[in-house]
């Protein structure tokens, strides 16, 4: 429920309203919208309070939020976010292409891929230290080590990290080095995790899990939002269905349909959407066609060595190619990169 205050509310009605809210143990968001302050009214049975709100003296209407996940939805903030990483602008004209390698796996491996994607317009390197992988014979990523060598080859190429966290117990660990934090699809309704990250103040990537819907992912995104951030970024990475032929079906539907729910900026992943190096310059530009605000894009300097996701994993050439056929979409639909 949303209670929108009259501009001329004073402080101490203002003050009656949030007590009023308080005392009926729910929680008060604030926010402002069009110049009028907006109180979002949180907790499990917020319309039994609708009638006594609207009869206060500096409230001027009271409305229902429908979603269930009010601070993620368009009703609450029906103006589009912008999520900020370091100096980087998510959500805003300009779209925003994340890239790196699947694992930061050498000093050398990532310090060649981070100079390559910078040179060609990735504004936000990408890569996994703590990496969640299916078989416990995998490669697991490099940890507290990767962490650090992301982190100075993203300094020594101006770009800003993002990184996955995998456990609560390491968000403060990467926190300390990540610029944002990226939550995994296996990952999406780790409840404990979600509130961890939310908490600790950076912004966040946030996967939809292969089997959910967008309502889960939504209301995974509120989980990290009441915990605190405001700063988080949705992400469709691909979902489970019964198509073989890639290794997840990639959701576009999903980019448009996040928007109109959501003030939160979607991000696409045509990498894990698809498994397949040679299809990934198609979705990704379909994905920016469809709307996105950025994409997360796995680039290798050696895609047939690496230790993860090789067979997805863009050459740098291949990188190159869909900067540059990005670069004319997003022309045409009045975006740049
Ligand atoms: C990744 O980004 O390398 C990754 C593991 O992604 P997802 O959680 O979408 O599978
Ligand atoms: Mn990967």
């Amino acid at each position: 429920m949303i209670a929108i205050l009259n501009p001329a509310c004073s402080l101490r009605e203002k003050a009656q309203v949030v007590s009023l809210i308080e005392e009926r143990g729910l929680r008060v968001h604030l926010d402002r919208t069009d110049g009028r302050e907006w109180v979002g009214i949180l907790g499990s049975n917020a319309v039994a309070i609708a009638r006594e709100l609207g009869a206060l003296p500096g409230v001027e209407e009271v409305r229902n939020v429908k979603a269930p996940y009010a601070l993620a939805s368009r009703e609450l903030h029906p103006k589009k976010s912008i999520v900020a990483v370091a100096d980087v602008e998510i959500g805003g004209d300009r779209v925003c292409v994340m890239a790196g390698p699947c694992a930061v796996e050498s000093e050398e491996q990532i310090f060649t891929i981070a100079e390559i994607v910078a040179q060609r317009g990735a504004r936000i390197l990408r890569g996994g230290a703590f990496k969640p992988r299916t078989s416990p014979y995998s490669f697991q990523g490099l940890g507290l080590e990767g962490l650090k060598l992301l982190a100075e080859a993203g300094k020594a190429n101006g770009l800003p990290i993002v990184t996955e966290v995998v456990a609560p117990e390491d968000v403060e660990t990467v926190a300390e080095y990540a610029d944002m934090l990226q939550v995994g699809a296996r990952n999406m309704q780790n409840f404990r995790l979600l509130q961890a990250a939310g908490e600790v103040g950076r912004p966040v990537l946030l996967k939809r899990g292969m089997v959910a819907t967008l309502d889960e992912l939504l209301l995974a995104a509120e989980y990290v939002l009441d915990a605190g951030t405001p700063d988080v970024c949705l992400c469709e990475r691909g979902i489970r269905t019964f198509s073989q032929e890639t290794r997840n079906t990639l959701d576009l539907a999903a980019i448009p349909l996040l928007q109109e729910r959501s003030h939160l900026p979607v991000i696409a992943d045509p990498s894990h959407g698809t498994g397949i190096r040679r299809l990934v310059g198609s979705l990704a530009r379909a994905a920016l066609a469809a709307g996105a605000d950025g994409l997360i894009v796995e680039v290798h300097p050696d895609p047939k060595a690496a230790l993860s996701d090789g067979e997805q994993s863009l050459t740098p050439d291949g990188f190159d190619a869909m900067m540059l056929e990005l670069g004319r979409v997003a022309q045409a639909i009045g975006r740049r990169i």
